[in-house]
């Protein structure tokens, strides 16, 4: 599962995807425009329906459309937007028995490296 020369199994598909999308929040706006939001949206909206995975897909899609919009994407700013992947990551660490993340510290390992420098 860590030979990269082989196709990936689900758990080496989720690694490089999970850094990806935490990649494109800390790439995204301090402040998002109505186009920047709608764009990133419809990324969300195509991503949750092509992942490669489709039992993941499905749960993630599920998850996005609870009745209450509790887990609508919230796109306003990257501040929402890495906060809200982070409940996105935790819904399937849940799901799949792994420990949770505290989302205060989201940007420190994606956007920002850590504060002891040990990203240097
Ligand atoms: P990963 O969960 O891949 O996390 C990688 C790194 O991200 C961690 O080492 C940590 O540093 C950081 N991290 C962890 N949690 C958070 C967080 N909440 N916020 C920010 N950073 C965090 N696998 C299945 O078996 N069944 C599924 O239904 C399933 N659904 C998935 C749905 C999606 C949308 C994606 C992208 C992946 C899904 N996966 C699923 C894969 C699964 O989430 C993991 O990627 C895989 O099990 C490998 O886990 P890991 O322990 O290496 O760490």
């Amino acid at each position: 599962s860590t030979n990269n020369d082989c196709p990936p199994d689900v758990e080496q598909l989720g690694r490089s995807t999970w850094t990806l999308l935490h990649s494109l929040t800390a790439a995204y706006p301090t402040t998002a425009s109505n186009e920047q939001q709608t764009e990133m949206r419809s990324f969300l909206g195509l991503f949750s329906k092509l992942y490669p995975c489709w039992v993941c897909a499905d749960d993630f899609r599920a998850w996005m459309a609870h009745p209450s919009g509790k887990n609508e994407p919230r796109l306003s700013s990257r501040a929402e937007f890495g906060q809200w992947m982070c409940e996105a990551h935790n819904a399937v660490n849940r799901k799949l028995g792994k420990k949770e993340f505290d989302c205060n510290f989201w940007e420190e390992r994606w956007r920002t490296g850590w504060k002891d420098g040990r990203c240097d």
